[in-house]
């Protein structure tokens, strides 16, 4: 059984790992104290496991970051809407990174109907996705790769939702530096990042994205892992083993 830290614990971590850090480098915590400049800004699940900061090994300054349950962009999430108009127009970062991962309980209890209170109202865009993609996800066999690609599909979804938001639009239109938007999927299996492509060629003909949007990737940028999945099939991450075929989505 896991084995959590006591509350003491906690405190006496904290005066451990200041001690250390002001060791190795005397300066960090006045660095800290003038300001911040970060060059991400991060949306990710609220879950437990998944503190994005420890997957990519960054100190403290490097993500801005914003998490709730199932990583969702609501246009009318004034707190999210907060977070992104500061990051984008003050902090200027240069890159929006919506990171979804396997094994999410939103998605989860999303999919089973076993949301309940506000997480149910919070979730009805993720079971909307699920009903969009109803025949795509009755053909996939396991449970574990059904619920993974709702995740990715969920990713897609929420950076499409980026896109229609004023402070994304007006920066882009702009012409000035705009954030470039990715996907990402965390594999809670490995540790692994996974990117998801995002149709940013559809969503340029639909006008979903405005036209001057370029999505180059400058050099430095290179905290990816090789693995990729694809947008357009339904294979399962991971599939090691022969599942049965499930009962179809209700
Ligand atoms: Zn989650």
């Amino acid at each position: 059984m896991r084995k959590y830290h006591s509350y003491e614990e906690l405190l006496k971590n904290n005066r451990d790992w200041v001690k250390t850090k002001k060791a190795n480098d005397p300066g960090f915590f006045k660095r800290l104290s003038e300001g911040q400049k970060p060059p991400y800004l991060i949306l990710g699940c609220a879950d437990s496991r998944i503190p994005i900061d420890t997957f990519m090994q960054v100190e403290p300054g490097e993500f801005f970051v914003h998490r709730n349950i199932a990583n969702l962009i609501s246009v009318t999430d004034m707190n999210f809407l907060s977070v992104l108009e500061y990051a984008v127009n003050y902090l200027n970062v240069e890159h929006i990174i919506i990171c979804g991962h396997t094994h999410c309980g939103g998605i989860a209890a999303s999919y089973k109907s076993q949301c309940e209170g506000l997480v149910r109202n919070w979730t009805t865009p993720i079971k909307d996705l699920i009903a969009d993609h109803k025949k795509m996800l009755n053909q996939i066999p396991s449970m574990e790769a059904r619920l993974n690609k709702i995740s990715e599909l969920n990713v897609i979804a929420q950076a499409k939702n980026l896109f229609k938001i004023s402070a994304i639009r007006n920066k882009i239109k702009s012409g000035h530096r705009y954030p470039k938007i990715h996907g990402w999927l965390l594999n809670l299996e490995d540790g692994h990042i996974q990117i998801v492509r995002l149709p940013m060629k559809t969503w340029k003909k639909t006008g979903i994205i405005p036209a001057n949007y370029c999505h180059e990737v400058p050099s430095p940028c290179k905290i990816y892992s090789e693995h990729r999945i694809s947008t357009h099939t339904h294979r399962p991450l991971r599939s090691r083993t022969t599942r049965p075929k499930l009962a179809p989505v209700k």
